[in-house]
Order: C-alpha cells, then sequence, then structure tokens
C-alpha cells in the first residue's frame, strides 16, 4: 500500500515542501546547537512562513517570540523540526500530534539505524502515533530538508552559511542526510540550483518514492536525483520510475549498500550472477532510468539533462588550445567508448578558413592557426564545428592560451549558441580561475577533472540510447501452458530431470533422455536414444554433479555405460555418504559452438529476472552475464544478449559462422514468462550449459537445476 495511514494524511508532500509554518524544537540562539543552527539557516534565507522557536525557558528566539510547549503555539502547524535526545522523540512525537502537527522532520538518531530492538521500537512507536493522527513524518535520522522556491532550509547543517540559496529544477531525494548537504553544497558551487532537497534517513513512514512522485507532478523539477541505500518496496520504485519516464523527467540514481549475496548464492550461479544490485541495474534499465556511482556527476548529469534534454546523436567534438589537450581527451573520449564526431567536408572547409591544414579536424588543436587573434580564431573554430551535424556534444579540454579568459569565453559562448551540451574541462589549476569565472558567468558547465567530465558525458550517450530501447512489456505468448498447470510442483531442489521437464513445458529444447533405476534399465534407455550417450547420476542433493564424478560423458557402448554406472554412483557415495540417489538418467550426447548459461530467479524486491552469460565452467571467472526484469519478449531477450561483451562470439567473428541467436532470444522469452507464472514459488531456475549450434541448428539444455519454494498459504 502506498498510504498506509490510519487516518488521512493533514497534509500532502507539497504542503510539507512549502508549509505555512514551522516549529523549531529546542529553538536557540547557539549556533553550536542544533536547534540554533536550524533557527539560524531557517531565518536567514528569507523564508516566509511562520518561525515558531519551541523552547520553554525562553520568551523569544532570534527575535520570534518562543512557545513553552508545542501545545501553546498558534495553529496551523504545518512543519515540526526535531533534534530533541532520542529518550524525549516519542513524547515529543505524541505532543506534535495532539497539536495537529502535519508533518515531523526528525533528525535524532539512535533508532532503527541502530539496529537494536529498542531502537526499531521506538522508531514504530513514532510512526504508530503519528499514523494514527494522520501526521507524517520524515526520518528519523535525517538532514530535514531544503525548499529553495520557499526560500526555507529545514536543516543544521552548516552548508547552508551561503548568502541565498538557489533555486533550480533539479529535484534530489537522499536517503543520507550528510550526503544530501554534501551534493546540496557541491552542486552550489558548481552554480546548479534545486526545486527540492529533501533526505528520508530511516525511511520510517515518507519514504524516498513518496518524494519522487511529488516531484513527478512538480511544474518547477525538470530532473530527479535519487540517493539510496535501500528502497523500501521495490515494485513500488518501478512505478516511481515508469512514472518519471513518462512524464519525461529524468531519474538518476546512486545505489549503495548492496546486500551480501543470500544464503543460496554458493549453489547456484544465477543467484551470485545476480545480486541485488545487478537487479537494479536491469530494473532502471527496463525502465529508463540512469544508474552511477558517483554523487556529484548524478547531480551534474540530471543539470545537463535539464538544459539539453536530447542529445541529436552520439557523435563528440574535441576541442582544444593545445595539441596535448586535444590528444588526450580524444584517447580518452574514445576509450571511455564513445565516438569521435566525423566531420562533414562542408565543415573541414570552413575550418580551414582559420585553421592550417593537420588541424583543420575533429579533435582540433587551436595552436594550428593561421592568425594571431587566438580569441577570434576560437570563435571561428567552435562555431562550424559545434554546427556540424555529426557532432552531438562538444569536449572542451582548457589548456592554458593566451589572453585566457577572453579565448575561453568565445570558445563557450560559441559553442552555447549552437544550442548542444558543452563541457568544459578545466586543466589547469589556479592559473585557470579567471577561464572559471568567465564561464560561471556564461553559464557554461565546466569539470575540474577530465574523469568526472567524460563519466558526465558518457552518461549522456548512454541514456540517449537508454531511451531509445524497445520498454515495451511484451505479450503473453498464446502457446504457452496455462500457469496453473505448475501448481502440483513440489517446493525445494529440483533434479536435473525435473527441472528439464519444467522446462520442456515452455518451449525449451532439451536433451532427449531417460532415468534408469539399475545399470540395465539404463542400458535398455541407451539402446533407445542411440550410443554415445551420457549418464549421470541423479540425487536431490546434489548440486555440481561434475565436481563429485558424477557426470559421466562420450559412453560409447553398453560396456562402457556398465563401467560409468559403477564409478559414478561409487564416486557420489565416497563424496557424499548418506546421500539418496535416485539412479542415473541417460541422455543424449550434444554439441554446441558454445555453451550459455540462461537462468531466472526471483528477486526480493524487483520480481523474476532472466538471465544469460556465457557459460560452462568460466561463468564465474568470465563474469559476462546480463539481466532483465522478467518478462521479456525475443526481442528484448536478442537485446540482452548484444550486451555481452561476447557478443562478437555468438554473432560470428574471423571467419566463424554466426551462432543461433534467435534459438537463444526464443529460449530466454521462454524462461522469463515460466519465472513470472511460477511467482513466488520461484527461487531460480538455469540452465548451464544450454549448447548453441550455428544459425538454423537451435540450441539444446545439457543441463537444468532448480529450487522451487513452499506455496504460500
Ligand atoms: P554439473 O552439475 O557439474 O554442472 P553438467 O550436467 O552440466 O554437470 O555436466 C558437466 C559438463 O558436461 C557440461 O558443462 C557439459 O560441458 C558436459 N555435458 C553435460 N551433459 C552433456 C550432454 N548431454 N552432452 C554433451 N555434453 C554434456
Ligand atoms: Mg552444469
Amino acid at each position: 500500500m502506498d498510504s498506509p495511514q490510519a487516518v488521512p494524511p493533514r497534509l500532502d508532500i507539497g504542503g510539507i515542501a512549502n508549509p505555512r509554518s514551522v516549529a523549531v524544537f529546542g529553538a536557540s540562539d547557539n549556533k553550536d546547537k542544533f536547534g540554533g543552527r536550524v533557527m539560524h539557516y531557517l531565518t536567514r534565507h528569507g523564508f516566509a512562513g511562520r518561525v515558531l522557536p519551541i523552547n520553554p525557558n525562553r520568551a523569544e528566539v532570534l527575535g520570534f517570540p518562543a512557545f513553552r510547549s508545542i501545545a501553546d503555539a498558534p495553529k496551523p502547524i504545518d512543519v515540526a523540526i526535531l533534534a530533541v535526545p532520542a529518550a524525549s522523540l516519542v513524547q515529543s512525537v505524541g505532543e506534535c500530534a495532539a497539536a495537529g502537527v502535519g508533518c515531523c522532520v526528525v533528525m535524532t538518531t539512535g533508532f532503527a539505524e541502530a539496529g537494536t530492538d529498542e531502537g526499531r521500537d521506538q522508531q514504530r512507536r513514532i510512526v504508530e502515533t503519528a499514523r494514527a493522527a494522520g501526521m507524517r513524518i520524515v526520518g528519523p535520522n535525517c538532514m530535514g530538508m531544503i525548499s529553495p522556491l520557499a526560500n526555507m532550509a529545514l536543516t543544521s547543517s552548516l552548508v547552508l552559511e551561503i548568502d541565498r540559496i538557489r533555486t533550480g529544477s533539479v529535484g534530489l531525494v537522499s536517503q543520507s542526510g550528510a550526503l544530501m548537504v554534501s551534493i546540496f553544497n557541491r552542486a552550489h558551487d558548481a552554480g546548479i540550483g534545486f526545486s527540492l532537497c529533501v533526505s528520508l534517513g530511516n525511511q520510517s513512514d515518507l519514504e524516498i518514492c513518496d518524494f519522487i512522485d511529488y516531484l513527478v507532478g512538480d511544474a518547477a523539477t525538470k530532473a530527479i536525483c535519487v540517493y539510496v541505500e535501500g528502497f523500501k518496496d521495490g515494485a513500488r520504485f518501478l512505478r516511481s520510475a515508469a512514472a518519471c519516464r513518462a512524464a519525461g523527467k529524468p531519474l538518476v540514481i546512486v545505489k549503495t549498500g548492496r546486500t551480501p549475496a543470500g544464503e543460496r548464492a554458493a549453489q547456484s550461479h544465477t543467484a551470485s550472477l545476480a545480486g541485488s544490485y545487478a537487479v537494479l541495474q536491469a530494473a532502471c534499465r527496463r525502465h529508463g532510468a540512469i544508474l552511477t556511482d558517483d554523487p556529484d556527476a548524478m547531480v551534474r548529469l540530471a543539470d545537463l539533462l535539464v538544459r539539453w534534454p536530447t542529445l541529436g546523436g552520439d557523435g563528440i567534438g574535441v576541442v582544444s588550445p593545445s595539441g596535448g589537450g586535444a590528444g588526450i581527451g580524444v584517447d580518452r573520449t574514445v576509450e571511455a567508448g564513445m565516438r569521435l564526431a566525423v566531420l562533414s567536408d562542408a565543415t573541414k572547409k570552413r575550418l580551414l578558413e582559420v585553421l592550417i591544414p593537420p588541424q583543420a579536424d575533429n579533435p582540433i588543436d587551436l595552436g594550428g592557426r593561421r592568425s594571431g587573434d587566438v580569441a577570434g580564431t576560437a570563435g571561428k573554430v567552435m562555431t562550424p564545428m559545434a554546427q556540424d551535424p555529426d557532432v552531438a556534444a562538444l569536449l572542451v579540454v582548457l589548456t592554458t592560451v593566451p589572453f585566457y579568459e577572453a579565448t575561453t569565453k568565445e570558445l563557450a559562448s560559441a559553442a552555447l549558441a549552437s544550442g548542444k551540451p558543452v563541457l568544459f574541462s578545466v586543466t589547469p589549476g589556479s592559473a585557470a580561475d579567471g577561464p572559471r569565472r568567465g564561464l560561471r558567468e556564461l553559464g557554461c558547465p565546466y569539470f575540474d577533472s577530465l574523469d568526472q567530465a567524460l563519466r558526465v558525458l558518457k552518461l549522456m550517450v548512454d541514456y540517449r540510447a537508454l531511451k531509445a530501447q524497445d520498454m515495451h512489456a511484451p505479450p503473453r505468448p498464446g502457446d504457452l501452458p496455462p500457469p496453473a498447470s505448475l501448481r502440483g510442483l513440489q517446493a525445494g531442489r529440483l533434479t536435473e530431470p525435473e527441472a528439464k521437464r519444467l522446462l520442456a513445458a515452455y518451449g525449451v529444447p532439451v536433451t532427449r533422455e531417460a532415468v534408469a533405476a539399475s545399470p540395465e534399465a539404463a542400458v535398455e534407455a541407451a539402446g533407445r536414444i542411440g550410443y554415445p550417450v551420457a549418464l549421470k547420476v541423479v540425487a536431490r542433493d546434489l548440486v555440481h554433479k561434475s565436481d563429485v564424478g558424477a557426470v559421466k560423458l562420450g559412453l560409447a557402448d553398453e560396456a562402457a555405460l556398465r563401467t560409468a554406472w559403477q564409478a559414478a554412483t561409487e564416486s557420489v557415495r565416497r563424496h557424499m555418504p548418506g546421500a539418496a540417489i535416485d539412479g542415473c538418467v541417460v541422455q543424449e550426447m550434444v554439441r554446441g559452438e558454445a555453451e550459455l548459461i540462461v537462468g531466472v530467479r526471483r528477486d526480493p524486491l524487483y520480481g523474476p529476472v532472466v538471465l544469460v552469460g556465457f557459460g560452462g565452467v568460466l561463468v564465474e571467472v568470465l563474469e559476462d552475464v546480463q539481466l532483465a526484469l522478467a518478462p521479456i519478449s525475443p526481442a528484448q531477450g536478442e537485446a540482452l544478449m548484444r550486451r555481452l561483451r561476447l557478443w562478437p562470439v555468438l554473432a560470428g567473428v574471423r571467419g566463424r559462422k554466426p551462432l543461433d541467436v534467435p534459438a537463444v532470444a526464443h529460449v530466454l522469452s521462454r524462461l522469463s514468462w515460466l519465472a513470472v507464472d511460477l511467482g513466488e514459488r520461484l527461487v531460480d531456475l538455469e540452465v548451464n550449459p544450454l549448447m548453441v549450434r550455428t544459425t538454423g541448428g537451435g540450441v539444446v539444455a545439457a543441463d537444468a537445476r532448480g529450487m522451487l519454494a513452499a506455496l504460500k498459504a
């Protein structure tokens, strides 16, 4: 449920972000105290709402009449901010609820995040008290919020020592309070303003998605940044991400706090390879959200996407005042996985008017100019470069240059006039302070590190590709068995033959095989299947069969089969004394040009996911796997495969024939539907290896394993 409120909320999020009045618990003049800093920052930036200091020992604070208790303060009290000691928080929250407060912003720490039963219990009591009254809670363990459009700083952080809070179009929702104010501060220095910054701490009541949803509908917000350690509800996050996409608002996310791989990870490749972060990546891709690992890059990207929502292509133009800068710029751009724009003849001709021949191409080195007028040349170079149809974005590696500030401004204004994104990477230190000032005056984005400039530029390029992908939910294929057919399945580990029967029912090709209870039955089965055959011991507890000598391959005749039976069963008994052996499976020998792993797993937060990768024994070594949220269409399955590093092997390299990609894509789609149909019963199910033949030859599952959960009552 999105709103588990016992009674309707007194205030919606818009009312919380733009309160008519704010009560400050523990208000004081003393900046060494939480309540002192909150008062200072709240009053310093021009908050137009009413300020209500709460302090039994004071008649006034910073010139505002103080109240003995929240009960004495005049109504309405939209928001109360509390940094009271943990021991008295429950009582204070109770008083707020009784006084009709709309929302408590709780900075106090020591609750659920402390990991103690007492902390969790107290947090629960606070939330219960609030919900019973229709009061909302932000926090605890947060740093409050900053509402630039309301000139409201509701935090104790010293980053509010600035003269003025910039307004802007980026909304920032952060679980961490300290990170929120650090990000705010950095962005402020880079000239970036926000529509709203909020920290949620423990997300005890209001959670990250409540604010994402609010910002989606907020006209002042054009891009949304989220720092998160854990979403409370994966499905809700997916809905919020989809809403951002529908509203055309980029959603940029930094996520930490990856959960350790679960208990079962050791038993299944799919579980260890499809860890929660990898699944979040897939979820973000599915819904067009951008995931990055650096908070600064997140905000810089959001700012750029507000200014330049779409790239016209993926060609990058590189300009530098020096050959060294141009050289480094080009190498690093290409190494970062981006493409250098190919300039048209017309552009090159225009460049030749001001540059000597070798320089009149991408990358441009201003050093190769014909005239002594450096600043003038800069503009004449940048304009045609920026206007070239294949240049989608510009990177300027700004080394020193004569008439530094003037030349920089010429470069920047000409680039900005083109309407295409331009990023400056400023190479020198203090010598470039003048040019930096010039860039700030022009509102031209710059970075003090080439790494960061490239990272953000690459994210822009990737975002363009992300938006272009097929994000449709695939229709359910008509020839799948009804989900009800899965009802009778037993919980627990599936043996290879059981897993394969399940797969076969969903249209995944598997080896022809038969389970035999005795060597005689095995011989009889092999006669039907045809030699050579493979023999594998069937035992429920057996996970990695070849590790314990339970797999015998290429058995040419009856004698080999009998010997193999003996050896394999003995080996399993030796390695796993007491294991219940159900016999052996006899199967056809199959071959493929590549061995893939394909699997599905149910993620506790985001539901069923499907995985494909290069498998066999090298699966963990190669770590070449890709994930998607299930279900997927065959076309989406193929798109997933194209993301594999070893995709060229599937596509056919160096005269090798291409492999049957459509057959793998079909299997991925089928598996993804099986995962959907198994629902909560699915733990994981994987095929390793899936033998892949050349185009038209199809695929076949040579091995399979799986685990099902018990049906919930
Ligand atoms: P494990 O439980 O150890 O993964 P597998 O059934 O996957 O056991 O067998 C190990 C390897 O043997 C496979 O990776 C594959 O290379 C090969 N193999 C298994 N079954 C067959 C088969 N029917 N035909 C050809 N090769 C097979
Ligand atoms: Mg295997």
